[in-house]
């Protein structure tokens, strides 16, 4: 009986989301007088032992050219294979695009109970109990789970990552690897700079903007803080950006370090996909606007005044 953590990749480089989940799965493991293992899939970049200063004694590594690709159907059967092997009764994903989509296949592969949206360590004192979000992020539940397997998925930034100092057993795992039922011919990548889901920093424009040609500015802006940008759902709704851009409920769910909402009055939609964000700055001329109740820093003014400012005081700072 093992715990065992999803360390997902993408280009060959370890996500940073991973680093969380594998000190969060450290800690269940711990909690549960159990051992931490990690699987990998496809190629790598750098040295997978190094990953065991997050906690982890082992990591399974199927290093298949044919898992290089994201595909949540072939890597829901290869984690299945890992898990049946390595007997784990604890299998924690990060809730990122890759875990949203892995996490409930396998809990219909292995009959496993999930809990989508973890934001706390379990209770395993008595049961295996989860804290998770419900309503957007409004309110919580303790969800206990019955089954033998448990799966959970964390919601980004909502674990401390520790590091410590000990190194992993990196073993090769040879698994049956499906053939995709999608061929992929090519990959746009997204038009930022920064890919949207890993950055640190993001600046985001909302129907404030007034319209696409008017995003030089956030993106000038994204361009000196070296961040990536993201819009509200409406300005994709209406091909200003990319939907690949949108986040909120119904969108990509990002957690960076800092997150600057421009003319984006700070729906309940909106901020589902953005409030685990550490410090969020608004800036939008409506002093009213609700997004200020969830701003750290809050602007009243102009968009098209205090962007260019903004713009202009950081690249002086930068010299
Ligand atoms: P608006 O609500 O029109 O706000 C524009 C803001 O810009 C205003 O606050 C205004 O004061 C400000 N402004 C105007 N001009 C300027 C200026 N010159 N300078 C500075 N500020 C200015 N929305 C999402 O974003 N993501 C989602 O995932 C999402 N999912 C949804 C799911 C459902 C089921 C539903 C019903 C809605 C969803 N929405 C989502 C829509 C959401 O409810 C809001 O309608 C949307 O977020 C509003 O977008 P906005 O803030 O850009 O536009």
């Amino acid at each position: 009986m093992s715990v065992l953590i999803f360390i997902d990749q993408a280009d060959g480089h370890v996500k940073k989301a991973s680093y969380e989940v594998l000190s969060y799965g450290a800690k269940v493991a711990e909690q549960l007088g159990t051992s931490a293992e990690g699987v990998v899939l496809g190629a790598v970049q750098g040295d997978l032992s190094a990953l065991g200063k997050y906690g982890v004694k082992k990591i399974h590594h199927v290093a298949s050219d044919a898992l290089n690709h994201f595909d949540a159907q072939v890597f829901t059967n290869v984690i299945a294979q890992v898990a049946q092997a390595a007997g784990s009764k604890v299998i924690i994903f990060s809730n990122n695009v890759d875990g949203k989509a892995i996490a409930p296949r396998l809990a219909a592969r292995l009959k496993a109970g999930l809990v989508p949206g973890a934001v706390g360590l379990p209770e395993t004192a008595n049961g295996f109990t989860v804290k998770k979000n419900v309503f957007s992020g409004k309110a919580f539940a303790n969800v206990t789970i019955n089954s033998d397997i448990k799966i959970i998925s964390l919601n980004p930034n909502s674990y401390q990552v520790v590091e410590g100092t000990g190194t992993a057993e990196v073993a090769p795992f040879s698994a049956t690897v499906a053939a995709p039922k999608v061929k992929i011919k090519a990959v746009n990548k997204a038009s930022g700079e920064v890919p949207l889901s890993e950055a640190e920093v993001v600046v985001s424009g909302g129907r404030g903007l007034k319209g696409p040609d008017n995003w030089g500015l956030i993106e000038n802006l994204a361009h000196v803080l070296g961040a990536a940008t993201a819009c509200s759902r409406p300005v994709a709704d209406e091909h200003w950006r990319p939907h690949h851009e949108h986040v909120g409920q119904t969108g990509l769910t990002i957690a960076p370090n800092l997150y600057i909402a421009v003319g984006i009055s700070g729906a309940i939609q909106h901020l589902a996909g953005v409030n685990r964000s550490k410090v969020i700055v608004v800036i939008n001329k409506d002093p009213e606007a609700p997004f200020f109740k969830a701003a750290d820093y809050g602007i009243v003014g102009d968009a098209f005044d205090v962007l260019p400012k903004i713009t202009e005081a950081v690249k002086k700072l930068k010299g």
